[in-house]
C-alpha cells in the first residue's frame, strides 16, 4: 500500500502527546512490513533542533487561504530506523514560532489558518511529488478538513479520484473549533457549514469535519471507540460517531520497543531484562530517588506518574489521595508533567510539605521520564478518559506495575494478571486499589508474577501496523468500488 499520513507532530521532529509518538512509529513498522508511506507535517521552528538533517527540496507551492494566496516550500528528511520520507511543509510566517500550537498555555489566535494551509499543502503535495496513493491517513483536528478536501474539491482530479481516506482520532478532548467565519479561510461553500457536516454549536469544527467526510474512522483503542459514541466521552460529537459507526474501528497503538526498552535504555542507571530486574530495578530505584531527592529507601513502595498536567489524567484524585494517606504511609511519590497552572500549583506546594513522601518536576523531560518508568515500583494512571495511553505499555515491559481507571486504552491493555484496575472515578476507589497494590508489593512472589507477565507481553507496533494495513487496505477497496460504479 501506498499512504501519505498528514500529521500536526511526529517523533523526532515535533511532539506535544501520544500522536507524535504514533506518526513516528506507525510508518517505521508500515515499512518494515513493505508498505510505502511517507509523512508530512508542518516545518515548526523545533524541528531544527531533531537532530536529523532536514534538507530543502527546491520545491515551492502557493495555495489560496481565504482570499489570499499564500507560498510554501517543501524540506525533506527521513524518519530514524527505517527508509520512511517525510516531507516538511515550510511557512516561515505560520510555523517559525516557538510553540507548534501555542504558548504559556494560550493557542495561536490564528491557528485555523495555520492548518488550513497545511491541508491543502498536503493535497497540494501529491502532485507536486508525484505520489501515487492509495490511502491518506490523516490524524486529529489538524488535519481534518484533508478528507474534506478530497471528497469536496479533489475527487475529479484523475490522481486523486481513487485515493481514500482514513481518519483516526487520537483525542476527541481536542477538537480544533474557530468561529464562524473561519469558514472563508477554509474557501469550503457555506453548503457545507451545516450540523450535518462542519458546524458545530454555530463554529466551525475541524474535528467534526473529518470525521463527516473521511471514508474510515478509527481510534487508538477498541474501548476507546466504543466509549466515544456515549455522551460521557464523546464531547458532543457522539451522534456524528454514531452515524459512521459502520466505518469506525478501534486499533491499539503499539510502542516503540527501540526507545523504550529497559535491556538497551541509555537513560537509565541499570540496563535489565526479565532475567535480570531483580538486579537491575533497585540500582534504578535508587537513582530515581537520589536524581529527585527522596529518601533513598528500598522497601517503600516508588509511585510514579508522567503526563500532561491536565483535569482528563486524574492528578485532582492523585492529590485528595496524596493528602489522606501521605501521614500514615511509607509510600513515596514522583511526579513528571507540565500543564494547567492549577496543577503546576498544587503539586509544587505539596512537594513543599511533604519532601520525604512527594517529589515533582513541572517539566518536559524524556530522560526523567525513562528515568520513572525504569525506577519506580507502580505507575499510575487513575485517568477520567484516556484514548489510548502508551505511559502503561511502557510500564509494562520496564517491570513497573501499572494502577489504572478502566477506560478507554487502560481497560483495553490492563488486568488482573498485569496490573490493578479500578472503575469509579474517586479518591476512595483510587485510594483502595493503591493499597491493593502495596499489599501485593509486599508480597514478593506475587509481584514478581505481575513483573513477569508484564514483561513477556507484546505490546510493539508490529502487531497494531497489521491491523492499519487491513483497514488501509478495506477502505481503499470500497472507494475503489464506489468510483467503478
Ligand atoms: P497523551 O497523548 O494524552 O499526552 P499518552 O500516554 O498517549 O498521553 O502519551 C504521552 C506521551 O508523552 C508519553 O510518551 C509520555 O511519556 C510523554 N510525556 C508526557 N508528559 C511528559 C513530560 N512531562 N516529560 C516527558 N514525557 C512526557
Amino acid at each position: 500500500m501506498n499512504i501519505l499520513l498528514a500529521t500536526g507532530e511526529a517523533v523526532p521532529f515535533a511532539k506535544t502527546g501520544g500522536l507524535a509518538d504514533v506518526c513516528g512509529a506507525l510508518p517505521v513498522e508500515l515499512s518494515r512490513l513493505g508498505h510505502k508511506p511517507v509523512v508530512i507535517l508542518p516545518a515548526y521552528r523545533k524541528v531544527r533542533y531533531c537532530g536529523l538533517s532536514i534538507e530543502p527540496m527546491g520545491i515551492d507551492f502557493i495555495v489560496p487561504v481565504g482570499s489570499k494566496m499564500v507560498a510554501g516550500h517543501l524540506r525533506q528528511s527521513a524518519l530514524p530506523g527505517g527508509d520512511v520520507p517525510v516531507y516538511l511543509v515550510q511557512q516561515e510566517q505560520y510555523y517559525d514560532r516557538d510553540g507548534l500550537y501555542g504558548t504559556e498555555g494560550e493557542n495561536y489566535i490564528d491557528n485555523c489558518e495555520r492548518f488550513v494551509f497545511f491541508s491543502r499543502a498536503v493535497l497540494e503535495c501529491v502532485r507536486l511529488l508525484d505520489l501515487r496513493l492509495d490511502v491518506i491517513h490523516a490524524n486529529d483536528w489538524q488535519t481534518g478538513l484533508v478528507p474534506a478536501y478530497l471528497e469536496i474539491e479533489y475527487r475529479g482530479v484523475p490522481r486523486y479520484e481513487q485515493i481514500a481516506s482514513l481518519f483516526t482520532l487520537h483525542n476527541m478532548a481536542y477538537q480544533g473549533q474557530f468561529w464562524h467565519w473561519d469558514m472563508l479561510l477554509t474557501g469550503i461553500d457555506w453548503k457545507y457549514f451545516n450540523w450535518h457536516q462542519m458546524e458545530f454549536h454555530g463554529r466551525l469544527n475541524l474535528l467534526k469535519t473529518g470525521l463527516v467526510f473521511a471514508d474510515s474512522i478509527s481510534t487508538v483503542s477498541p474501548r476507546y471507540a466504543e466509549e466515544i459514541q456515549s455522551s460521557r466521552v464523546g464531547c458532543g460529537l457522539e451522534g456524528v460517531l454514531q452515524h459512521r459507526r459502520d466505518v469506525l474501528s478501534g486499533i491499539l497503538n503499539g510502542i516503540d520497543t527501540g526507545e523504550w526498552d529497559p535491556a538497551s535504555d541509555p537513560h537509565i542507571a541499570a540496563n535489565y531484562d526479565a532475567a535480570s530486574v531483580s538486579q537491575g530495578k533497585p540500582v534504578c530505584k535508587a537513582a530515581l530517588q537520589k536524581e529527585f531527592g527522596l529518601p533513598q529507601v528500598p522497601h517503600a513502595p516508588l509511585v510514579g506518574m508522567i503526563g500532561r498536567l491536565v483535569d482528563q489524567k486524574g492528578f485532582d484524585l492523585v492529590a485528595e489521595v496524596i493528602l489522606r494517606s501521605v501521614q500514615t504511609s511509607e509510600v513515596q511519590w514522583v511526579i513528571l508533567g507540565t500543564g494547567d497552572p492549577k496543577y503546576h500549583e498544587l503539586f509544587t506546594t505539596l512537594t513543599e510539605r511533604f519532601p520525604q513522601k512527594v517529589a515533582a518536576r513541572l517539566e518536559f523531560s524524556n530522560p526523567l521520564a525513562h528515568q520513572i518508568e525504569a525506577g519506580a515500583d507502580i505507575f499510575l494512571m487513575p485517568s477520567r478518559f484516556e484514548p489510548c495511553g502508551l505511559n502503561q505499555m511502557y510500564s509494562l515491559k520496564y517491570g513497573t506495575v501499572p494502577v489504572v481507571r478502566s477506560t478507554g486504552g487502560l481497560a483495553d491493555t490492563i488486568d488482573q494478571s498485569n496490573g490493578f484496575i479500578f472503575q469509579e472515578y474517586s479518591p476512595l476507589a483510587l485510594e483502595e486499589t493503591l493499597r491493593e497494590a502495596c499489599d501485593a508489593y509486599r508480597q514478593g512472589e506475587v509481584w514478581s508474577r505481575l513483573m513477569a507477565t508484564g514483561m513477556s507481553q507484546d505490546w510493539s507496533w508490529a502487531r497494531s501496523a497489521k491491523q492499519y494495513v487491513e483497514l488501509y487496505k478495506t477502505t481503499a477497496e470500497r472507494i475503489r468500488q464506489t468510483v467503478a460504479t
